[in-house]
């Protein structure tokens, strides 16, 4: 499964850009509000399950007096329930904060998301992602004057007249690709390395962003040389994931390997090794603080690439 995916919202894409429908929808009885707090959002641990975290959201009518300035409510889209919004609370004091939370906490979506319902971690994740991107385009990068929210904060748009320039979200496309050594067919291996920013022991496929004038393919064939000096051919599109950590989303691929001697840079990737699908199954899990290798993290695309390979390995 792919996290963050298959968001069930209607987002209103065209309703959204009037003020007044907007207003409408913050005041219907149904609306509900996330709260985030410095990119982290309000969640709340089920009754006797001090494990199992589940996404919180208030209704309208209990945080309205949190909205001071309406630059800083994002209506999300309709869900089955009613309209659903995000409000960033960042610039509140924990102590004015308290009394709105109830048994509410702020947490970390990365930390806890495959702990979450599928459906709750995906509109947390978009959530965060417009209240990030809301709170990093506060100025116009033309001119440097302040930007204003409009759209429901999905545009912003420059308030100087002269320049009036619109801003929208951006989304900045990333490869992540499992690159396999195909030459003995009895044994086939996968390419995981570990990046120096990791923790502990986790391996990982390789990834990077997108440069300018690049073709995906040609990003893959770039970054897997670049980090281990490996060339690849036979490069096949298998899957996305929206990664809105802050704003990316993340483009799967698969390739086959035509030279075998790993190089590390040294700089982005620290280790790299062939490892078959035996070895895999010995690995740890992501943060089990264990001495082993661990796989990548649960909601990652990158497992799902280890995963399916791991598969179809074990099958032939
Ligand atoms: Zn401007």
């Amino acid at each position: 499964m792919i996290y963050y995916r298959e968001l069930n919202l209607d987002r209103a894409s065209e309703s959204r850009k009037s003020p007044r429908w907007i207003e409408q929808q913050w005041t219907r009885q149904q609306c509900r509000v996330f709260v985030l707090n410095n990119d982290k959002s309000l969640m709340r641990y089920r009754d006797g399950d001090l494990v199992t975290p589940e996404a919180m959201h208030l209704p309208q009518s209990r945080v309205s007096d949190l909205v001071d300035e309406f630059e800083r409510l994002i209506f999300l889209g309709i869900d089955p329930h009613g309209p659903l919004f995000a409000l960033d609370v960042s610039q509140h004091s924990d102590v004015l904060l308290q009394p709105y939370l109830g048994d509410g906490e702020f947490i970390d979506l990365r930390d806890v998301a495959w702990q979450l319902d599928a459906q709750q971690a995906a509109q947390l994740a978009y959530a965060r992602g417009l209240v990030f991107w809301n709170r990093h385009h506060r100025f116009c990068g033309l001119c440097g004057s302040p930007t204003r929210s409009e759209y429901g904060g999905h545009m912003r748009r420059c308030s100087d007249e002269s320049c009036a320039r619109m801003h929208f979200p951006r989304t900045d496309p990333a490869v992540i690709m499992l690159v396999e050594d195909c030459s003995d067919p009895q044994r086939p291996r996968c390419l995981l390395a570990r990046n120096s920013r990791f923790p502990s022991r986790m391996m990982s496929t390789l990834a990077g962003f997108v440069d300018p004038l690049e073709s995906l393919e040609e990003t893959v064939e770039r970054e897997v040389f670049e980090e281990c000096g490996i060339r690849v051919d036979r490069i096949e599109y298998q899957a996305s994931q929206p990664w809105p950590f802050p704003s990316s989303i993340m483009l799967g691929f698969r390739a086959r390997a035509i030279s075998l001697d790993i190089v590390v840079d040294g700089v982005e990737i620290d280790e790299a090794h062939w490892f078959d699908a035996q070895q895999l199954k010995t690995f740890g899990e992501w943060g089990d603080g264990g001495d082993n290798y661990s796989l990548p993290r649960r909601d990652s695309i990158a497992r799902f690439l280890v995963n399916s390979w791991m598969e179809e390995v074990l099958q032939r």
